[in-house]
């Protein structure tokens, strides 16, 4: 089987920046894992984080690490009127995102968000969008023909994205803050390039990172949208329970959360099964 890299692939700015400023912090809550990344959240771990799901379950007066996906205007004025010290982790892009959509909202548009109504981010901004909305309530959408703004979860599919933003165009009058940020994109791209590549064989991706990263799974769908495999793996076990008997040339990409050290290993791990 021949192995062929991906690039760009892996770690993000956003990413790589948050985990810089958790390695200068031991013993501190983090609310959700800092990245969705299990061998960072267990590294972290080891450092003595204590990782939470809500604010409320954070000591009055203790430091708290937002995480990567940022979090609504609730939680930081839980936080501030707790006493607490806050580490802000969240990435520029997601508060890009959040700021697009609470810019909308203040102007009395209904906001739209394309996104996973289940992910931490989304949520964030769906936050974002209430406490800028009159009431704390976001408005609904108007009738057809209705202006409204449209913000997205940056992990999302670009070409998805894009079409479904076409769709609200059929409807209403949309104001568009692209959410999906150059990181994701360009990993997209460069997944959709290998796929279009041809060469000779059967060919397949291989999704480094952890099925609770979005934008590791996006890479996953795009490469079955092109019509080629896809295998994801977030652990050297996973990796070895896949069989690769039948492909003749495997991408090898990672999710903007997978640590390089994971990518090289995995990489000489196929290397010796190959
Ligand atoms: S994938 Fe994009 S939005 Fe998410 S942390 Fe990386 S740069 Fe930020």
């Amino acid at each position: 089987m021949k192995l062929e890299t991906i690039e760009p692939h892996g770690l993000c700015a956003g990413v790589n920046a948050a985990i810089d400023k958790a390695m200068m912090l031991r013993d501190v809550w983090c609310l959700h894992a800092l990245v969705h990344n299990e061998m960072v959240v267990s590294g972290l771990e080891d450092r003595g984080f204590r990782f939470v799901e809500r604010i409320e379950d954070v000591p009055d007066g203790e430091t708290v690490v937002f995480s990567a996906h940022g979090v609504p205007p609730s939680v930081r004025e839980y936080a501030e009127s707790h006493g607490m010290r806050v580490v802000d982790a969240t990435c520029p892009f997601v508060a890009r995102a959040h700021a697009a959509a609470r810019a909308f909202a203040e102007r009395g548009l209904p906001v739209v968000v394309l996104g996973d109504p289940d992910h931490v981010e989304t949520r964030g901004i769906a936050g974002e969008i209430a406490a800028a909305s009159p009431d704390g309530v976001a408005l609904p959408l108007p009738p057809p023909g209705g202006r409204i703004g449209v913000v997205s979860q940056t992990s999302m599919n670009a070409d998805d994205v894009a079409r479904q933003v076409d769709e609200l165009r059929k409807t209403y009058e949309v104001e568009f803050a692209s959410g999906v940020c150059r990181a994701t994109k360009d990993r997209q791209d460069a997944v959709r390039r290998f796929c279009s590549s041809g060469g000779e064989g059967r060919r397949a991706v291989l999704v480094l990172g952890s099925r609770t990263s979005a934008n590791a799974r996006r890479l996953a769908e795009v490469a079955a949208e092109c019509g080629v495999g896809a295998f994801m793996a977030g652990t050297l076990g996973e990796l070895e329970s896949i069989d690769f008997s039948r492909i003749d040339t495997l991408g090898v990409t990672s999710g903007a959360s997978t640590p390089e050290s994971f990518f090289t290993e995995a990489l000489d791990r196929l290397r010796s099964m190959a």
